[in-house]
Parts: C-alpha cells; sequence; structure tokens
C-alpha cells in the first residue's frame, strides 16, 4: 500500500469510527486535511459544531483566526497538516475525556507517523498534554522543544486567543517566530554534509634566498 493509499483508508477508518459514544452524538467526524507531506502538523482540540457539519478541521471562527496566523507565520492553510486530538465533536463543545483522547489516540498517531512532520504545533491543552505533560501553556507557549527529530511547539489555542487581546498579540509574536523554528528543524533533520577537506600537498620547505647568492 502506498503512503496515499494508506492515508486514505485511515479517513476512511475515522469517518465511520463506532469506537467512542461520541459517533452516535457527531453529524461528520473530521479526520484531518492537508499534505501527506507537510512539514508542519497543528493538532488541535476536536471539532467543533461548524467542524462537524463540514467534516473539516478549523472552519469555524477559530478556524480564520487560525488562517490569520497562519499568515502571520508566512504560510497558507494548504501547505500544512491540520487535525485534532479527537475526530468527533463532544457534545456542548465540553472538554475531551480522558477516555475519549485514548480511544482516538491511535488514528492521531497514525497520522503523525504518516506525515513525520518536522514540527508539530499543539494548538490548547490537550494536544500540549501529549507532549508537554504537567506543564502550563502560560509559561512554555511558542517555546520549542526537540525530540526525536521532530520540534514540538506549545501554542495557545486560537478560540482561547480570538476575544482576549492580549493572547492575541502573544499568539501572533509566537506564530511569527514559526519560520525561524522551521529553518532550525530542517537543519536538525537534514544536516548540511561537512565538507571533506583534502590535506594540500606538503610544499618543499621554501629556502630563503639570498640577495647576491
Ligand atoms: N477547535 C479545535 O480545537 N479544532 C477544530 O477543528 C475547531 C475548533
Amino acid at each position: 500500500m502506498t503512503n496515499a493509499e494508506r492515508f486514505e483508508t485511515l479517513c476512511e477508518s475515522v469517518r465511520g469510527c463506532m469506537l467512542c459514544p461520541l459517533a452516535k452524538t457527531r453529524n461528520r467526524a473530521v479526520p484531518g486535511e492537508g499534505p501527506i507531506d507537510a512539514e508542519i502538523m497543528f493538532i488541535g482540540e476536536a471539532p467543533g459544531m461548524n467542524e462537524d457539519k463540514q467534516g473539516r478541521p478549523f472552519v469555524g471562527a477559530a478556524g480564520q483566526f487560525l488562517e490569520e496566523l497562519l499568515g502571520a507565520a508566512g504560510l497558507k492553510r494548504d501547505e500544512v497538516y491540520i487535525c485534532n486530538v479527537l475526530k468527533c465533536r463532544p457534545p456542548g463543545n465540553r472538554d475531551p475525556l480522558p477516555t475519549e483522547i485514548e480511544t482516538c489516540r491511535a488514528y492521531l498517531d497514525e497520522q503523525i507517523d504518516m506525515v513525520d512532520p518536522l514540527v508539530i504545533v499543539t494548538l490548547g491543552r490537550f494536544s500540549m498534554a501529549r507532549y508537554f505533560p504537567g506543564q502550563t501553556i502560560s509559561r512554555i507557549h511558542g517555546r520549542p522543544k526537540e525530540s526525536g527529530g521532530c520540534f514540538y511547539v506549545p501554542m495557545f489555542h486560537p478560540a482561547a486567543a480570538l476575544h482576549q487581546q492580549s493572547l492575541r498579540d502573544t499568539i501572533i509574536e509566537d506564530f511569527r517566530r514559526l519560520p525561524e523554528i522551521v529553518e532550525r528543524a530542517r537543519g536538525a533533520r537534514h544536516p548540511l554534509p561537512t565538507p571533506v577537506t583534502t590535506p594540500e600537498p606538503e610544499r618543499p620547505q621554501a629556502t630563503q634566498m639570498h640577495l647576491f647568492e
């Protein structure tokens, strides 16, 4: 199976998933979207009302703001991969339950394995908890951690920052620094070969010529 076929199979499994009770209350599951070879992956929390209707991640107000933030980082939506910790909407947008996160984990694990991004940006506490357990976002936002060839960057959730001016400024600043982090991640994943220096052939020792010899 090619990577693209594996990817489509995964999306189909998510769309038909019946592994937890959210399957009964959702309209559409939201596998995620973006190029399979994206360098950057964004992981949000769970679909909201609009995402549940359309079957696509981040298409409501938070999604609009995310696109603005991507713009601040010089990125376009269609060049990054976007998904969520949960693939189905929790009723009334309540927080994901630990059992739901656990049940859905294998889908996200497989997405990460397939895309193999250079940089994973976590949006909000639930995706942050995967990589920064016990940390608080206000302390570590925007600061990358490198592990196993991938850079993890915790960011505030766009929905949280949308209506709060100080957080809004902070998240925009954090996104502006993303290109620099991507550049570092590229360098770490594909280090430039160290130039092979060939030793200079030994020259015969120059002897001092005396003027009137
Ligand atoms: N919030 C999320 O965390 N994910 C979405 O897809 C939409 C809003």
